[in-house]
This record gives C-alpha cells, structure tokens and sequence, in this order.
C-alpha cells in the first residue's frame, strides 16, 4: 500500500459510505452553523485469529468492516477546538497541547481525539483550533474497535487540517496506536489501528507485529460470509484487566528467557517445542497464558498458509483460537462460549471465536453464505433459549481502508 493522500470531493460522491458522509456532513452543519471543509473516515474491525498475541510481538489475522467513524472538520481561527459526538449528542472543548493530560473519566471519550490530535506535532506548533463533528454507524465498546476507528479518522482529520499532504499507512497505525497507549491508558498493540488502515474489501488481512511486514488475503473462492454476534456484556478494558494479562505475558516471557537460555524480545521467539521443554518450571497462571499465546501464532501462520484455499481448516483453527481463550488465556466470559458452543451446531458454520481484548463484546462466525439465514436465526433461538439475556447476530460485509477527503 503506497502512501496515503487525500481525495477529492468527486471521489466523495462515488464512496460506499456516501450516506454516512452526508449525515456526518449535515450535522457539522446544524451544530458549528457553518460547511465543513473535509471530512475523514475510518473502519472498526473484527479480529480472525491471532488473540492477544500483537502486543507480544506476534502474527494477527483480522479484517476491516464496512462500518466506521466519519469525521468531519474546518480549521478554526483560534487555539481551541470544539468536537460534537453524535453518539453522546455532546459537545467538548478544549486545547491541543503537550502539557495536557489525559481527563477526568467522565469525559473519556474526548481522551481519544485529543490523543489523537497530538500525533500531529504541526497542530501542537500552530497551537491550531478547529471543529469535529464525529459521526459513527459502528457500535461503541462492542470488541469492533470504535475506539482505533474514531483515532485513526481523527488523525486523519489532523493530518488534513494541518496541511500535510500525505502519510504512511504504517506510520498512520503505529500513531494511532500511541496515542491509544500512551494519552488513553490502554495498552493496546497495533492489530486494531492496522486493520483500519490496511482495510480491504473481501480480504483478510496478516500482520507480523514485530517485524511489521503485512499482506492481504482474498476471501474470494468460496462464498464464505463474516457473522456478528454481541455477546452484549460490555469490557471495560481500559480499567486494568487488559494490562494484567499483558504483564502475565511480559513475566513468562522474561521466565522462559532464562530458562532456554536465550534473548527473548517476546512471547513470538518461543516455538511450541521451546516452550513445553521447559512448562513445568514456570509459573501456573503465567503459563497458560504463555502457551495461549505462543499456540496462537502458530495458528495464525498456519491460517495465513491456507485460508485462501481452505475455508474449513482457518474455521478451525479459530475454533482452537476459542478454546485456548476460553481454558488458557481466561478472556472469555460465559455469553461468548455459549454462542460458540451453539454455532457449532448449526448449519453453515465454518468457524468461531470470541474477537478482541475479550471478556465480552463480540463473537466472530465464519458461515457459508447460502445457509447464513438458517444460522442466524438458529444462533439467536438457541442462545435465546438458555439465556436470559438476548442477541442479534448479523452479517458484516468486509470493507476497505481508512481515508481521507478534503475540497477547501
Ligand atoms: P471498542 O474499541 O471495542 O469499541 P473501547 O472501550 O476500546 O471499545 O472504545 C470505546 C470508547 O471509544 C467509547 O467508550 C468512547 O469513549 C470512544 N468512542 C468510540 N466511538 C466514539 C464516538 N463515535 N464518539 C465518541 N466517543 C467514541
Ligand atoms: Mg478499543
């Protein structure tokens, strides 16, 4: 993927997310009483194979959504910027600066944007304000990644606003993914700011995070559809369960270092074979993360081998993907194994797993394409019928990368 430049407003007219654009146009207009000058727009994803393993270092397959965050903006003439979010129907105004920190938890969501706003160093030089207004048809803190959607469009948004002419797409995660870990507080590796950038109609995406080579996968040889379930239990992983995993990671690691005798900059250094040489030494809990983990990458390359071939074999390996959450890793929660437990059974099933940081949020289902009603309907029934709690699976279209529009 070459590098990332702006469009133009004929472009805007031919764009499949032209309805979310006019909205998002619409209502910049209604709230600032004034036409933006551009607007910007980044997808949420969902997650294949390759669970918790980007923050070791390790192999992640994913793919972007047709839905996301649009972001419309003008350069204002003083230092403050005020942002309307549509999905709170609030404003928030403040100033980019260095010296600033991340805000009190009640107003978390412009955390974010102003994150977001810092990785473009021109608009801490200018001291530049501006309006954003942020629409979204992405559900926030379902495991799609609303959160990398509304930071990667808004750095879009900055990139634009501050005159800069193009980006690296790399470049583009990687800040993305700063901000998140650095201005939020959320650990996060770079899977989800990735798949919003590197986004491709119906392929799946690879990224090696260590080494940050990448590829894209066509989905194409066999009618093959993605399915969504929101197990409806939100996370809330900003709040310290994510960085307890990540930690339990890091002392393994660090463990299994010296007890092979070798340098290990992460968990993706060990082979399976390393690893079980030495399992009985290391620490209970810490293990079985480890070995979550270091079986994850083999799987994800292996899926990476056969998933344009082989719809079957990548359905279950995130299947196996599932189980290790589920019985090693520990991020799965009760909703999200019982609609996997149920999908299994049902017509058209391919494969499935829990997606993102976990402990709730969404569950992810491969499903032929012809029997994906009859699975639909069969995964609400069954859920609904052990459950009290109820679940709307739809299906999700695979959809491109984040970009960038500006016509003033
Ligand atoms: P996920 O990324 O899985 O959706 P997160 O908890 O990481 O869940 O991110 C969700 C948070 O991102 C929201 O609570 C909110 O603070 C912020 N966010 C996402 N989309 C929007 C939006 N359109 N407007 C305002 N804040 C948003
Ligand atoms: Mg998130």
């Amino acid at each position: 993927m070459s590098s990332l430049t702006w469009l133009s407003v004929e472009e805007l007219e031919r764009d499949k997310k032209l309805p979310l654009f006019k909205k998002t146009l619409e209502i910049y207009e209604a709230q600032f009483k004034e036409q933006a000058t551009g607007i910007s727009y980044a997808p949420g994803r969902v997650e294949i194979l390759g669970n918790h393993t980007d923050y070791n270092g390790g192999h992640v397959m994913s793919v972007a959504l047709d839905v996301g965050t649009a972001v419309a903006f003008k350069t204002q003439s003083g230092t403050t910027t005020h942002v309307y979010s549509d999905s709170f129907q609030k404003f928030e105004t403040f100033e980019v600066n260095t010296e600033d920190r991340a805000s009190d938890p009640n107003s978390k969501w412009t955390d974010y944007i102003k994150g977001a706003l810092r990785e473009v160093p021109e608009i801490i030089l200018n001291s530049q304000g501006a309006n954003l207004a942020v629409v979204t048809d992405l559900p926030m803190g379902s495991g799609l990644s609303s959160s990398a959607s509304l930071t990667i469009s808004t750095l879009i948004a900055g990139l634009i606003l501050s005159d800069q002419k193009s980006i690296e797409p790399m470049d583009l995660a990687q800040r993305g993914q700063h901000s998140e870990v650095e201005f939020v507080g959320m650990p996060c590796g770079l899977l989800d700011q990735f798949s919003s950038v590197f986004g491709r109609e119906n392929h799946l995406l690879y990224l090696d995070c260590e080494q940050l080579t990448h590829d894209a996968i066509p989905l194409t040889h066999e009618k093959v559809v993605i399915v969504i379930a929101d197990s409806g239990i939100r996370h809330q992983l900003v709040d310290g369960e994510y960085a307890k995993l990540k930690a339990s990671c890091e002392r393994a690691c660090k463990e299994l270092g010296t007890l092979l005798d070798k340098p290990l900059r992460f968990l993706r250094d060990v082979s399976s074979e390393e690893f079980f040489r030495v399992y009985d030494q290391l620490d209970p809990q810490d293990r079985r993360r480890a070995k979550h983990v270091i079986l994850e990458n083999e799987r994800v390359l292996l899926g990476k081998e056969i998933a344009s071939q082989n719809t079957k074999e990548l359905g279950r390996l995130m299947v196996q993907s599932h189980e290790s959450s589920r019985d090693d890793f520990g991020n799965s929660c009760r909703e999200l194994d019982l609609l996997v437990e149920i999908a299994q059974k049902l017509p058209g099933f391919l494969g499935g797993k829990l997606s993102g940081g976990g402990f709730g949020g969404s569950a992810v289902f491969l499903v032929n394409e012809e029997e994906s009603p009859h699975f639909i309907a069969g995964l609400k029934d069954g859920f609904e019928s052990v459950s009290t709690t109820s679940v709307s699976p739809y299906k999700a279209s695979i959809g491109d990368c984040a970009r960038g529009y500006r016509w003033a």
